[in-house]
Parts: C-alpha cells; sequence; structure tokens
C-alpha cells in the first residue's frame, strides 16, 4: 500500500504546466499569474492629503490649541485630481481634499475637525500635530520597481485592484484547465430520470463539476456510463483533444467488474493503487495520450476526499498555483474521533473558532456514501495511520474546506 505522501508526490511529480496566455486584466480573475508583477510607479505616486483639511507646516502649529487658536491665510483649495504650483509659506495653509497631493513648503494635514473656518481667507488651527500627520507618503504602498505579486499567485479582488494600480491592463496567466468529468457504474441513472430497483442517482459528476469550478478550472460533464467498456473507450478518446485531465469515478475497487480498470489500462499507461487512506483506498492514475486520468473510487465521500488530496493540488500545480494546498489548522477535539484502521483517516468535521482558538467536532456517521457528512463539515481532520482514535481535548491537524 503507498501512503498519501507517496501517491501524492508521484502524480504531482508528472504534472506540467499548462501554457502561458496573455489576457485582460479582467479576465485574469481566478486564474494564477505566470511572470511577476512589478511596479512600474509608487503607490501611492505623490504625497497627498489622508483627510479633508488644511495643508501647513507643522512648526506654525507647534503651539495650537482650542484656547490659543493659531490662524493662517488660506491661500486656496485644492481638491483631489489637481496640484498646484503654489507654495505654503509660513502663516499659510491650503485647504485640502483627501487624496490631492500635498502642496510644495506643506508637510502636515489638519483635519477639518481640528479647525475653525473664520472668512474664506483665514482659518483657525485648534490642535498642534507632529510633522507628517494625516498625510500618505509617496510609494508608502508600494514602492516602483517593487514585485507586487510574484508569479505563481491567484488573482483574486485584491490582486485585481493591486494589478490595475500599477497598470497592468493586460497580464500573463496560465490557462485555465478542462477537465473532463465521467461517472461510471450500471447502476447510475440521471437526475432527472426515475429511481427503479437496485439503481441510484449520480451524485459524482456534480461533486466533481463543483471542486474543478472551485478550483479555477473548467468542468467538462462528459456523460454516465455503465459498464460498458466500448463506450468508456469512446467517451475518453472522442474528447481527448479538449480535455487537459480526465476525472473518473466508479470501477476501481478489488471487487469492481474490470470494464473501467481493463480499459483504462488499454488505453494508457495507468497504475492502480491502493492507498493507505480512509475513505478512498482503491485510486487509479495515470495517463492517456498525455492527459493525466484520475479513477477515482465510487463512494461520494471517497470522490470528494481524493479529489481534495490529489486532484485538486495537481490541478492547480498545472495551473500555476505556487501555493496548491488547502489551509493547515491545529484544532482541539470537542469529542473522541476515529478507530485504528492502519489507514490514514480523513475524518469530515465541523471546525469553529471558540474562546481563542478551533475546535473541532465529527459531523457524525463516516461512512464513505454519507455525502451528509461533506454538506455538514467544513474541514477533514487527519489522524495518521499509526494514532487511530484521539480522545476528546486532544490537539489535531484539520485540512480546512472552505
Ligand atoms: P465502485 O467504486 O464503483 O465500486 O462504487 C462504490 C460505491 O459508490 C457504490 O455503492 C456505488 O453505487 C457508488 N457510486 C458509484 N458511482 C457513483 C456516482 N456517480 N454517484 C453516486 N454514487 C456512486
Ligand atoms: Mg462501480
Amino acid at each position: 500500500m503507498l501512503t498519501v505522501e507517496e501517491a501524492r508526490d508521484h502524480v504531482l511529480g508528472s504534472i506540467k504546466n499548462l501554457e502561458e496566455i496573455e489576457v485582460p486584466l479582467l479576465g485574469s480573475l481566478g486564474l494564477n499569474l505566470a511572470r511577476d508583477a512589478v511596479a512600474g510607479n509608487d503607490i501611492p505616486p505623490f504625497d497627498n492629503s489622508a483627510m479633508d483639511g488644511y495643508a501647513v507646516k507643522a512648526a506654525d502649529i507647534a503651539t495650537a490649541s482650542p484656547e490659543s487658536p493659531v490662524e493662517l491665510e488660506v491661500l486656496g483649495d485644492l481638491p483631489a485630481g489637481y496640484a498646484t504650483a503654489t507654495v505654503v509659506e509660513s502663516g499659510q495653509a491650503i485647504r485640502i481634499m483627501t487624496g490631492a497631493p500635498l502642496p510644495v513648503g506643506a508637510d502636515t494635514v489638519v483635519p477639518v475637525e481640528s479647525t475653525r473656518a473664520g472668512d474664506a481667507a483665514k482659518v483657525e488651527i485648534l490642535e498642534k500635530l507632529p510633522m507628517g500627520s494625516h498625510m500618505r507618503k509617496a510609494g508608502e504602498d508600494v514602492k516602483a520597481g517593487e514585485t507586487v505579486l510574484a508569479a505563481g499567485t491567484a488573482v483574486g479582488p485584491a490582486e485585481l485592484g493591486m494589478l490595475a494600480s500599477i497598470g497592468y491592463a493586460r497580464v500573463w496567466c496560465y490557462r485555465r484547465a478542462v477537465v473532463g468529468i465521467i461517472s461510471t457504474g450500471d447502476e447510475l441513472v440521471g437526475v432527472d430520470e426515475e429511481l427503479s430497483p437496485g439503481k441510484i442517482r449520480d451524485s459524482n459528476s456534480y461533486t466533481v463539476y463543483g471542486m474543478v469550478l472551485e478550483a479555477g478550472a473548467e468542468p467538462l460533464r462528459l456523460g454516465v456510463v455503465g459498464d460498458e467498456a466500448a463506450l468508456l473507450e469512446h467517451i475518453i478518446l472522442d474528447n481527448i483533444d479538449r480535455v487537459d485531465l480526465f476525472v473518473t469515478s466508479g470501477g476501481v475497487s478489488v471487487g469492481d467488474y474490470d470494464m473501467v480498470k481493463d480499459v483504462l489500462a488499454k488505453l494508457g499507461e495507468m497504475n492502480f493503487w491502493k492507498v493507505a487512506m480512509r475513505p478512498g483506498k482503491p485510486q487509479a492514475f495515470g495517463h492517456i495520450r498525455g492527459k493525466p486520468l484520475f479513477g477515482l473510487p465510487g463512494n461520494p465521500v471517497s470522490v470528494m476526499v481524493s479529489f481534495e488530496q490529489f486532484v485538486r493540488p495537481a490541478l492547480l500545480k498545472m495551473m500555476g498555483r505556487a501555493r496548491i494546498y488547502r489551509p493547515v489548522v491545529t484544532a482541539v477535539l470537542d469529542s473522541p474521533l476515529g478507530r485504528k484502521t492502519g489507514r490514514m483517516e480523513f475524518i469530515r468535521v465541523i471546525v469553529e473558532w471558540r474562546d481563542g482558538r478551533y475546535h473541532a467536532r465529527a459531523t457524525g456517521p463516516q461512512g464513505s456514501g454519507i455525502l451528509k457528512s461533506m454538506v455538514v463539515g467544513n474541514g477533514l481532520a487527519l489522524l495518521p495511520k499509526d494514532v487511530g482514535r484521539l480522545e476528546a481535548g486532544t490537539e489535531v491537524t484539520v485540512q480546512l474546506l472552505s
């Protein structure tokens, strides 16, 4: 039996990056940067006001207080978006709006709340302030020449804004992977079909669809295949040119009719593994004409857990993501967990933050067919194979799923 790490290392070792593409800025949302993003200018580009108020010299207001205000001459108004050539000399001020560049000679902004306006040409300052108060220095966010986003970064809302602020109208990213999804099993019927004796509805192609999309890739549901070799072969070969990676479910466990295994073995170089994990022991992985194929076990929870451990990191690596793993936290158990099975256990838990730390408790029955455990849970507690059972109060490592 392979350990989870061995299986994952083997998988990841064979995954290659997809091509780089240049996309309009908005098109990069959800993709991963193929190149470092380097600022061509400071952000902010100039010293500017952080408040609506008066641009002054700090030395002029060193004695100001509500009881003895300092009166300054107001030279004019400076809204955001404009610069002024007017120089602030001693005894003078310019009325300034948030975001407007600091005029030459001024070194401090007094917020309007700390002033009393007289006639338009005069203002009383009611508070002394240290030099540099209420202003934003040029380059305080980003310095020109700085790498603000490294290659491999996922573009989310903040990254989109950062790229915009450094003038990246077009961005080099890795393209999205297209993932072909196939469910196998004679027992399966479609979501819109009636159940008859012995039949269940195919749910795996939907969970996989969702997980693929959530990983930033493009899912293609290619069909539900009964245990008919010819059809499975046909679907795989028919789609091989438009798909970057296949995910099948079902038909890879020891007791299964060998149809799926036979077809996969015939079409490409496939490994049929037993991985020391629960759920998800039987796994198939290999390549068909250069396209990775993951043969996941059929049980609904096994599919999701194996996808999380193997397919998701592989997809992210393929699409150029630097951080390919889910965040992991330490949580204290609110109830005992697990039993000794000689395999690494992925127990579905509810994780919450309480009293300054993470707490975890099992979602309930942990059978590999209990899809409800994935609906209710938001994490997978990882119990190493030699641990088996943990008592309430012990600390456990939890992979966060959301
Ligand atoms: P298998 O790995 O093919 O032996 O399937 C294991 C279990 O998972 C069986 O109980 C199947 O009925 C169930 N199963 C297989 N494929 C699906 C699917 N696409 N949706 C829901 N359950 C499935
Ligand atoms: Mg089956």
